[in-house]
């Protein structure tokens, strides 16, 4: 019979990872029966303060034999149980097992968690309704993430492949051949993606906190995923490696919101006008867009570096759509920008001095009152009305790599201009 098992909120930022006792649940479990399909990680909802690193949550199907269940069970509470990082008071795990086809109720929960915020009784619910067997630890809010990448179809997925640390080298710098992760970006982009950033010169594969992730390898090709990672030199051993299902760089977390309706840390995309032209504060860049069901302040914060210079360019009356994360910031309601396509732009105009009407010299400005530099003449401050041209293109801005979330598609992959455009029929 088939077998689905969830796990999530094993980690903190001193330690573990999710995915890591995922893949070894998956190893030891597909000793007892039969894997239906690879692993699925699915990232959900970015905004969430709960978070450690990118919201992930992990799930993994079986063909097992009745007798097996209870052992099965008892295999994954033993390993959740002895490898979270309790210590950690934002450690909360949470296991779900569910026999059976996966019911609807669970996949529209799946999406619900992946766009905006949903509580701990909620899933208790949902877990009950679809009889799922939930298992809490400490709060237990990871029965979230478990059931809900659970009931993820998966339909759309792309791969990654998580390498892992021997256990002794956790916490120490990580030890990767940097000249063999540039080698291998040139031979297998972008069959795989976010290898190395090409604007930083900088690698991306290696996170830098103290878990046991050594690399991950991302990508839209399960075996080029494969040949790259084999590519890779590295100069300390690799535990062991992972390949997961995900839905990650799916955009699936982005749905068209009225800017009414946004709520404290959904996940959207808004069309709207810039009512309130760009100013800055800090590093941050700011800007207020309106659509006639409401107004919101929207940020390009001090980490999305270079996309601020576009967002810089966009004026009072641009209209655009924006896509991003409802979060507070300074006590205000504010959408993160992860990405934006203009519309429609206003008219920038720029005001002139006229030439002088008497000899064609330049004109300074005198209070009220232009005065020839050259022959003297003085005539009442009327300035030329001059459009500029806008220097911005009718395409997707999106935030470099190492601003990006996991579940934002980037534009180099095939679809990631049309998944946002496609929203408004575009
Ligand atoms: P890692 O990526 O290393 O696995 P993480 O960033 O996934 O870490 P977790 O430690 O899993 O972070 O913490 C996220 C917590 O938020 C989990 O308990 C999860 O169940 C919960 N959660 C996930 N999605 C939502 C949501 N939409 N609303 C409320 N809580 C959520």
């Amino acid at each position: 019979m088939m077998i689905h098992i969830g796990i999530d909120d094993t980690d903190s930022p001193n330690g573990m990872c999710t995915t890591y006792l995922g893949a070894l649940l998956y190893r030891e479990i597909s000793r007892l029966a039969e894997p239906l399909d690879l692993p699925k990680l699915i990232r959900l909802n970015p905004n969430i303060p709960y978070k450690t690193r990118g919201n992930g949550a992990v799930s993994m199907s079986f063909n097992a034999r009745k007798e097996d269940i209870p052992k099965i069970k008892e295999l994954v509470l033993n390993m959740v149980e002895s490898l979270s990082d309790f210590s950690h008071k934002n450690t909360n795990p949470g296991v779900a097992f569910l026999e059976g086809e996966i019911p609807k109720e669970l996949t529209e929960f799946t999406y619900k968690a992946i766009r905006e915020h949903v509580g701990i009784e909620e899933a208790e619910h949902i877990g009950e309704k679809v009889g799922a067997e939930i298992h809490k630890f400490k709060l237990g809010r990871g029965i979230i993430g478990a059931l809900a990448s659970i009931g993820h179809p998966l339909k759309e997925f792309t791969y990654e492949l998580l390498a892992y640390r021997e256990p002794e080298k956790w916490g120490t710098v990580r030890k990767v051949d940097m000249e063999s992760v540039f080698r291998m970006d040139s031979l297998f982009y972008p069959f795989t993606h976010d290898n190395i950033d090409p604007f930083k010169g900088s690698v991306l594969i290696t996170p830098h906190g103290k878990d046991p992730v050594l690399v991950g390898i991302r990508g839209i090709d399960r075996n080029r995923v494969i040949l790259a990672f084999e590519s890779v030199t590295f100069n300390e051993p690799v535990a062991f490696y992972q390949l997961y299902k995900t839905n990650q760089n799916t955009d699936e977390h982005l749905t068209f919101k009225r800017i009414g309706e946004l709520k404290l840390y959904d996940s959207a995309i808004v069309r709207g006008m810039i009512s309130k032209a760009y100013w800055e504060k800090g590093r941050h860049v700011f800007f207020e867009l309106e659509d006639g069901t409401g107004r919101i302040r929207v940020a390009a914060f001090e980490p999305t570096k270079g996309f601020r210079r576009y967002v810089r360019k966009l004026i009072k009356g641009d209209e655009i759509i924006a896509a991003g994360g409802i979060k507070e910031h300074d006590g205000v309601l504010t959408l993160n920008l992860e990405k934006f396509y203009p519309l429609t732009l206003a008219p920038k105009i720029k005001y002139q001095k006229p030439k002088c009407p008497k000899c064609g010299g330049t004109m300074k400005s005198k209070g009220d009152y232009l005065k020839c530099k050259r022959c003297g003449y003085r005539m009442p401050k009327k300035l030329i009305p001059i459009e500029v041209p806008r220097d911005l293109e009718k395409k997707i801005y999106e935030v470099p790599p190492d601003a990006r979330k996991h579940l934002s598609r980037p534009l180099v992959l095939p679809l990631g201009e049309e998944k946002i455009l496609d929203v408004f029929n575009l």
